[in-house]
This record gives C-alpha cells, structure tokens and sequence, in this order.
C-alpha cells in the first residue's frame, strides 16, 4: 500500500492558522508532508502555534484587513518560500448585526475581514501562485440558513462563494482551482468570542440541533476536507462549495429539533 503524504513538498499560507479550523488545517497538512506559514493578529497564539507545529510552520503576524500588511506578509513568504501551492483564506469574524439596531462601523468592519480582505489575500498572493494552485475560501452555512442576527455575516459568506466562482473562472487558464469549504458550526473558539467559554459551552446543544447527525463538528473534520480542495484528490473539482455540515444545509427536515419524538 501506497504511505505517500498527499501534500509532500507543498507549500502553504493558512490565514487566521493560529485558531480553530485554521490551526487544525496547519497540523494536518504538515502531516501530510507541507511546509505551512500561518497569520493572526495575536502574538501570542501566534507563538504557541508555532510551537506546537514544529519546524515546518513559520507564523507572521499580519492583520488580513491591512493593505501595507499583505504586502508585508506577500514578501516575506517570498523570502520564505519563493512559491506557493495553496492558499487558504481562512480568517475570519462573527458578528452580531440585527436589523434596527446596527451600528454601520460594526456591519463594514464584518465585510473588510470576510469579503474585501480574502479578495485581496488572494490577490496579494497571486505572484507567488505556482500554475496547478490551489485556492480554497472559508464560507459557511450561514450564508444559506437565513439565522437571524446575522445579516452582515451572511452577506459576507454568501459574497465569499460568488467570488470563488469569479476568481475559478479567471484563473482557470492557469489550472488554479478555487473552492470554498463551508462549514456547519464546529466547536472552535469562535464561539466564545465576546460571550467567553461558558456562553460557548450554553450554546452547543442549540447548535447541535441545526444538524442532522446531531452534533456540533470539529475543527480536525474541517480539515479533512480543506486537505481534499487542496491536493490533486480534487483536480476536478473547480469554483465549488463542499459543505462539511453534518447535514445542517442540505437536510433541514433532519434537524432533532425538527423531528417527532
Ligand atoms: P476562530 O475564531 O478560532 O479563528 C478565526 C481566525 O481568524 C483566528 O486565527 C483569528 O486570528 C483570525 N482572524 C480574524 N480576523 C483576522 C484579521 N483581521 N487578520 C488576521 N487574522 C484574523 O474561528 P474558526 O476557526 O471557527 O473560524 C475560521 C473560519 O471559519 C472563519 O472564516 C469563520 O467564519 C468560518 N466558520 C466557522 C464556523 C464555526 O462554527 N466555527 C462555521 C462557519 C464558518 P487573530 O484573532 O489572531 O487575528
């Protein structure tokens, strides 16, 4: 049987790589034989992250939102690497933006990160793309569900995959593939951002119950798929959207709360 690592001599940028479904990303593709550089805007996970990763992770501290930042980031990896095979344009905010009581700042500051600075992640990377590329966003199920209180996240999400296909559609010429992973929820700290770990805690059988395989996922199931879009497993597969949701999109009628006891 074949023991050849599905990304041996790859190289990668995973945004937001020093959290959740990024972090988990980093670790399975150095597993799988990548040289992996990771961004935030916290240090110190930043440092932990690298720690952990082990000497086939370099971390750069970079604020996606941040033109001179990319540029920063773009030259660094070139230093770094030279190249790069993959991109994935992970990072991203939550927020929370009922209609009637939101402030403009807050709704702009939810589509700077999620929309406008994955289009120019992947545009700042673009010179360092090897032709055979892959791409891969981070949507999420959101973007379909119409969850109130989200108006501004899932126009961001929503926007994320209509970009994909634009950009699948331009860089095809050069067999780059972009694709957007979309997940359901899955246990990450970003649940606990802005309502700590026991609001996070509280919220997980509520979450549970949009999905009909009855559970939130995790980050490491992610993963798997992001490392499907990224190897040659999926070099048919150009400008669509894999959803890792347990269900929670395609098969509402399945949610437990839906279901007669
Ligand atoms: P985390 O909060 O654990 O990770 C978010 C990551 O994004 C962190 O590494 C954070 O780093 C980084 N980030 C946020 N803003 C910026 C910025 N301006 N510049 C650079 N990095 C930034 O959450 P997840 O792992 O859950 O989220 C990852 C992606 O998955 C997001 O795009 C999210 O929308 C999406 N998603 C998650 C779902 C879930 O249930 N967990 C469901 C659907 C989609 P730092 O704080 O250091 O800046």
């Amino acid at each position: 049987m074949s023991t050849q690592r599905k990304l041996e001599g790859k190289t990668a940028l995973i945004t937001g790589g020093n959290s959740g479904i990024g972090l988990a990303t980093a670790r399975l593709f150095i597993q799988e034989g990548a040289k992996v550089a990771i961004t935030g805007r916290d240090q110190a996970s930043l440092d932990a992250a690298v720690k952990e990763l082990g000497p086939n992770a370099v971390a750069f501290r970079a604020d996606v939102a941040d033109p001179a930042a990319r540029e920063q980031l773009v030259a660094s990896l070139r230093d770094r690497f030279g190249q790069l095979d993959i991109v994935f344009a992970n990072a991203g905010i939550s927020g929370n933006t009922p209609v009637g009581s939101t402030d403009q700042k807050l709704f702009e500051s939810v589509l700077a990160i999620n929309v406008t600075a994955v289009f120019f992640t992947v545009q700042s990377a673009l010179p360092l793309l090897r032709d055979g590329a892959s791409i891969i966003l981070n949507g999420s199920v959101i973007a379909s569900l119409g969850s109130p209180g989200y108006a501004a996240y899932a126009a961001s999400k929503g926007a994320v995959v209509s970009m994909a296909r634009s950009m699948a559609a331009e860089l095809s010429p050069r067999n780059i593939r972009v694709n957007v992973v979309v997940p359901g929820p899955i246990r990450t700290p970003i649940w606990a951002r802005g309502r700590g770990e026991e609001g996070a805690r509280a919220l997980e059988p509520f979450l549970a119950s949009m999905v009909p395989l009855g559970r939130m996922g995790e980050a490491e199931e992610l993963a798997k798929a992001v490392l499907f879009l990224a190897s040659s497993d999926s070099s048919f597969v150009q400008g669509t959207e894999l959803f890792v949701d347990g269900g929670a999109v395609g098969v509402p009628a399945g949610w437990p709360r839906n279901l007669v006891k």
